[in-house]
């Protein structure tokens, strides 16, 4: 039982890092671990649409990471109840029976195929090609920074993937800092620090290491990540990471590390011309298989301008309204849909204490104090889960801006606002309410 559920935690964890947050959360929300037992995972889906959607995109993904944590090769099988088939399963699968060392946990829509260029990327696109031709030789490290949804993770892990179709020997391990950190902390207290390191240190060809900057602060993992990062280029193994900011702005961290980051080529990606915007969108409708009237793209590329992300969430949310409304989308539908539709870089952290602070009525410092009473604890936790959920901001700016806390707070709040929510009613109205609260306020402005 407890299995079941923690390999599914773990699944959840690897897509939620390898896909885009709109997608995650329309589809992964209605897709449920039903059982385990040997090598048999079932999972439960009530839409057909999602459960086709899986299949195409992450059924690997998902059969490769519950493998990796049970340690076994695991089936994977979707039940649903609209479909035809009973149960869907991997049979139509053709590779996977290459045994390797890592089980690479790349998203494979992630190619330079997929990947549009554009101003606002080329330097960015051109150093990741030539690292991904000839890892380890061409730009080491390399660090590619830029704004959320920009193209980064996408970019990196192409780097992966042509390193692998190149030679496939190798071995590509992508990993989220986040993720690295837990892995890290998970090894303390298991006292699996050796195989942590080894993990890393050894039998890694390519190391791909997203959003450093979530190692802002965090001075033993910067530690534990500077004799990785040495062991492997000493060996001329390829670094690629990625952060935020550029390795100078990076604050909080060592400047031995920022030192490093620097050794190799640094590269910004910046957001998208609209010419960009619309071969995106094109490029996002054809992976879909869907075609769009030429108005449409206009208007979706006017509408959401920084965050290529929300441009695929936008496309996402049209299709989906389009299914349940069972018609062709067009321009006007397309409105409709999107009218509330904003890009969250518009929703900041301090706007959403705002609103959170006037709707308990409270001062917005005392959701950055430590008071404790319930009064203040209740909302301040609301309020951090709802920065989690409404932006795009890491655990640590989030918990930097409640008055410098610590991440594993906002973390355990998002954790417990999460659990609870589905089983108190009020608390989820609550959320409703702030949610639209929230939205209605940006749109306003
Ligand atoms: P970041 O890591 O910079 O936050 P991602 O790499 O996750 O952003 O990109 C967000 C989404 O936008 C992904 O689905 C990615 O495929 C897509 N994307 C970003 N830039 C491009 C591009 N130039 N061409 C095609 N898709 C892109
Ligand atoms: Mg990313």
């Amino acid at each position: 039982m407890t299995d079941r559920l923690i390999l599914w935690d773990n699944v959840l964890n690897v897509v939620k890092s390898s896909t885009n947050e709109a997608i995650f959360n329309s589809f992964f929300s209605v897709v449920h671990p039903l059982s385990f037992d040997d090598n048999r995972f079932i999972v439960k889906v009530d839409s057909p649409l999602v459960a086709d959607w899986i299949k195409q995109k992450y059924f690997s993904i998902i059969e490769d990471s519950l493998s990796k944590s049970a340690g076994k090769k695991i089936q994977l099988f979707i039940q649903c109840k609209g479909m035809k088939e009973k149960v869907i399963t991997s049979a139509a699968k053709t590779s996977g029976k290459k045994k390797k060392i890592h089980v690479t946990n790349l998203n494979p829509n992630f190619l330079f195929n997929n990947f549009i260029i554009g101003n606002s990327n080329q330097m960015a696109h051109a150093a990741a090609y030539a690292s991904g031709q000839n890892p380890g030789h061409a730009y080491n490290p390399l660090f590619i920074y830029g704004g959320v949804g920009l193209g980064k993770t996408h970019l990196m892990q192409a780097i992966g993937h042509a390193a692998i179709t190149k030679n496939k020997n190798l071995n590509v391990l992508y990993i989220s800092s986040e993720r690295f950190v837990n892995q890290y902390i998970d090894a303390i207290q298991t006292r699996t620090l050796p195989k942590f390191r080894e993990s890393y240190r050894s039998n890694v060809d390519v190391l791909l290491v997203d959003d450093i900057q979530f190692l802002s602060g965090k001075e033993r993992m910067q530690e534990e990540f500077f004799h990785t990062f040495n062991a492997l280029h000493n060996e001329g193994k390829q670094i690629v990471m990625t952060s935020d900011k550029s390795p100078q702005k990076l604050k909080s961290i060592e400047n031995r590390l920022v030192n490093r980051f620097e050794w190799g080529m640094v590269v910004d990606i910046q957001s998208p011309d609209f010419e960009t915007r619309v071969a995106i969108i094109h490029k996002k409708l054809e992976q879909y298989g869907q075609k769009f009237d030429e108005d449409i793209c206009f208007y979706l590329a006017n509408k959401v301008r920084n965050d290529v992300r929300k441009i695929e969430g936008a496309i996402v949310k049209l299709l989906g309204y389009a299914s349940i409304k069972n018609e062709p989308v067009n321009l006007e539908m397309a409105k409709e849909c999107l009218k509330g539709y904003i890009s969250s870089h518009i929703i900041t952290l301090d706007f959403i204490q705002k609103s959170v602070s006037e709707f308990f009525d409270l001062r917005t410092n005392d959701l950055k104090s430590s008071k404790r009473p319930r009064s203040i604890a209740y909302p301040r936790q609301l309020a951090m889960y709802l920065c989690r959920n409404m932006t795009n901001s890491s655990l640590t700016e989030i918990a930097q801006s409640f008055g410098g806390k610590d991440h594993t707070t906002v973390l355990y709040a998002c954790r417990k606002i999460e659990k609870k929510k589905s089983e108190d009613e009020v608390m989820k109205q609550q959320l409703l309410t702030l949610e639209k609260n929230i939205i209605d306020r940006v749109q306003m402005m």
